[in-house]
C-alpha cells in the first residue's frame, strides 16, 4: 500500500494484572491501516485480537498494563494523547462495533435518545439538526421506518436491527476508521450476511478505513484488502488477502485454514492439536512451537524476524529464513 498510514501499531506489548500474576497477552503486535483500506484480523479465540482493538481506543479494562509500543494515529501516538485529544478521536474519528449489540445499547433509553445524546455531545448541534442527522444515519443503515426505530427501545428491535443501529451510530459524521470486532457473531445465521454486506457497502461508500476482526474466514477473505493472522499475541503472517488465503505460509495459518469445513462431504474439517498457550508462562521464542510440526532448535530460543516471501506477503517463521 502507498501513502501515509492512517493507523500504525508498533511493537505493542499488553498484559493484565491478576491475582495469579501478570498475563502477558500481546507480545509485540504490529498492524497498519491506510486511509480507506479494509484490513482483516483473524486468529483463534484468545489470541489477543480484542485486546489489540481496545488498545487503539484506550478502552482496556483497568487491570491492563501497556508495557511497550506505539499506536500512531494520523501521526500522533494515541498512548501519549491527552484526555481531550482522546475524546475527540473517540467522538469523531474512530468508532468501534462490538459483538453484542444488546449490551452496546442502554436498555433504559429509546434509540433516538441514545443517538441524540451522542450526536449532540460530539457535534454540538441543536436538537432539530441532531435528529435529522440520526434519521439520515438510520436510513443509510437500511432500517425500515427510521422514525419508528428512533422512537423504540432496544428491546423492541430484533438483534439484526440493533446491530444496524450500532452500525448507524458508528458511521455518523466524518469517521476515518471503523473497528468491527466480530460484528455478526451474535446474530442469527439468516441475517449475518445482510448485516455484513451493509457494513461493507457503507465502509466502501464513505471511504473509511476498516478493521474487520472475525473468525469467519470466508467473510474476511471476501471483504478485506489485506489480512493479518494473529497467534498468541503475535502477528505471525500478513499480506494481501488473496495471497494469504490462497498461499498460507505460516504453519499456524495453514492449520487455521484447514479448520474451515469443506462442502465436498468427503472429509471433516481438521482441528489444530494443542491449545493457545498459558499467558502467565508463555512459551519462549516462537509462541507456536509447542503445537508446530516443523519445530527446530532456534524456534524455542528467539522470535523469528518477519520475511517477505512474495510481494507484500510476510511471515514470521524460521522455515522461511533458510531460503
Ligand atoms: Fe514452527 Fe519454528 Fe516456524 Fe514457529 S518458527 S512456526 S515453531 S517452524
Amino acid at each position: 500500500m502507498n501513502g501515509e498510514p492512517l493507523l500504525e501499531i508498533k511493537d505493542l506489548h499488553v498484559g493484565y494484572k491478576t491475582h495469579m500474576g501478570i498475563s502477558h497477552v500481546l507480545n509485540g503486535v504490529h498492524l497498519t491501516v491506510h486511509k480507506g483500506e479494509r484490513v482483516g484480523v483473524i486468529g483463534e479465540s484468545g489470541s489477543g485480537k480484542t485486546t489489540t482493538m481496545k488498545s487503539i481506543l484506550r478502552i482496556l479494562p483497568s487491570n491492563a498494563i501497556i508495557k511497550k509500543g506505539e499506536i500512531v494515529y494520523n501521526g500522533k501516538d494515541v498512548l501519549k494523547m491527552s484526555n481531550e485529544e482522546l475524546l475527540t478521536i473517540r467522538r469523531k474519528k474512530i468508532s468501534m462495533i462490538f459483538q453484542d449489540p444488546t449490551s452496546a445499547l442502554n436498555p433504559l433509553f429509546k434509540i433516538g435518545q441514545i443517538m441524540l445524546d451522542i450526536i449532540k455531545y460530539s457535534y454540538n448541534l441543536e436538537e432539530k439538526d441532531a435528529k435529522e442527522m440520526a434519521l439520515k444515519a438510520l436510513k443509510e443503515a437500511a432500517l425500515p421506518d427510521p422514525e419508528r426505530v428512533f422512537d423504540s427501545y432496544p428491546f423492541q428491535l430484533s438483534g439484526g436491527m440493533r446491530q444496524r443501529v450500532c452500525i448507524a451510530l458508528a458511521l455518523i459524521g466524518e469517521r476515518e476508521l471503523i473497528i468491527a470486532d466480530e460484528p455478526t457473531t451474535n446474530l442469527d445465521v439468516t441475517i449475518k450476511a445482510q448485516v455484513l454486506n451493509l457494513l461493507t457497502d457503507l465502509v466502501k461508500k464513505k471511504n473509511v478505513g476498516w478493521i474487520f476482526v472475525s473468525q469467519a474466514l470466508g467473510a474476511v477473505r471476501e471483504n478485506v484488502d489485506r489480512v493479518y493472522v494473529m497467534y498468541a499475541g503475535n502477528i505471525i503472517e500478513w499480506g494481501p488477502s488473496e495471497k494469504v488465503f490462497s498461499n498460507p505460509l505460516h504453519p499456524y495459518t495453514q492449520k487455521l485454514l484447514e479448520c474451515v469445513p469443506k462442502l465436498t462431504g468427503k472429509e471433516f474439517a481438521k482441528g489444530i492439536r494443542g491449545r493457545i498457550p498459558n499467558y502467565f508462562h508463555p512459551p519462549s521464542g516462537c509462541r507456536f512451537h509447542p503445537r508446530c510440526d516443523y519445530i527446530m532448535d532456534n524456534c524455542k530460543k528467539n522470535i523469528p524476524e518477519p520475511v517477505e516471501v512474495e510481494h507484500e506477503h510476510f511471515v514470521s517463521c524460521y522455515l522461511y529464513h533458510r531460503r
